[in-house]
């Protein structure tokens, strides 16, 4: 089975992640992890990257690809759950190639609720766990115990970029997916246990 979370930025979804993985059998592509690791190990292709996501551009499909390419390429029948990914037609386009799409989640949140909550958020370094300073008022992560930063790219002007690409390229895609069918809206202003409820019950339900 094959899950897209579509939202906002803020809106929950590497969270929803985090709630429903000992629950549901997959693999977690999340392209904005992906890219922050190759960052992280100063690879050629973070160095490559680093500046266009700091600024909060898209980074071009073309890498997009290969990185998901790389992680599903052996992988028969791939069980996935795609977090940030497609962000836009063209990508959408390439993930029909590679894989059947069996249900797209749309997390709504309002605009002014996803900066709040970005404001807020805490980035591991190491493991990728997104958390707030609310929750971890130590600033260090509860799964691994590193010591959790601000991600470099939730800085405003780029917070801003960010949203304007996502009105104008990602939230199209709403209306694509809703035409064939695939979409389920979930409300991410609600708690993320209630949040990830609903989750498991869209996927339960495609199920039966
Ligand atoms: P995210 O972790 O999804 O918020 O992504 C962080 C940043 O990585 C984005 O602002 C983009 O610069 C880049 N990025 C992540 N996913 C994609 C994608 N599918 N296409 C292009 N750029 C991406």
């Amino acid at each position: 089975m094959n899950i897209v979370l579509l939202g906002i930025q803020g809106s929950g979804k590497g969270t929803v992640k985090e709630n429903i993985s000992n629950k549901l059998n997959f693999e977690y592509i999340s392209t904005g992890l992906l890219l922050r690791e190759e960052i992280a190990s100063n690879s050629k292709l973070g160095l490559q990257v680093k500046d266009i996501i700091n600024r909060g551009e898209l980074v071009d499909t073309r890498i997009i690809m290969e990185l998901i390419f790389k992680r599903i390429r052996n992988n028969q029948k791939p069980n996935v759950v795609f977090d940030g990914f497609p962000r836009n037609l063209a990508q959408a386009k390439e993930l029909e190639k590679l894989c059947e799409l069996d249900l797209i989640i749309f997390l709504n949140l309002k605009k002014e609720d996803a900066i709040n909550r970005i404001l807020n958020r805490l980035n591991c370094p190491k493991c990728g766990l997104t958390t707030s300073v609310e929750t971890a008022k130590n600033y260090i992560c509860p799964a691994c115990g590193a010591k959790l930063v601000k991600r470099s790219d939730d800085t405003v002007e780029a917070i801003n970029k960010r949203f304007e690409q996502y009105f104008s390229e990602t939230y199209p895609l709403i209306d694509y997916y809703k035409k064939q069918n695939l979409l389920v809206e979930v409300d991410a202003s609600l708690p993320p246990n209630e949040v990830a409820e609903q989750v498991m019950r869209a996927i339960n339900e495609h199920n039966n």
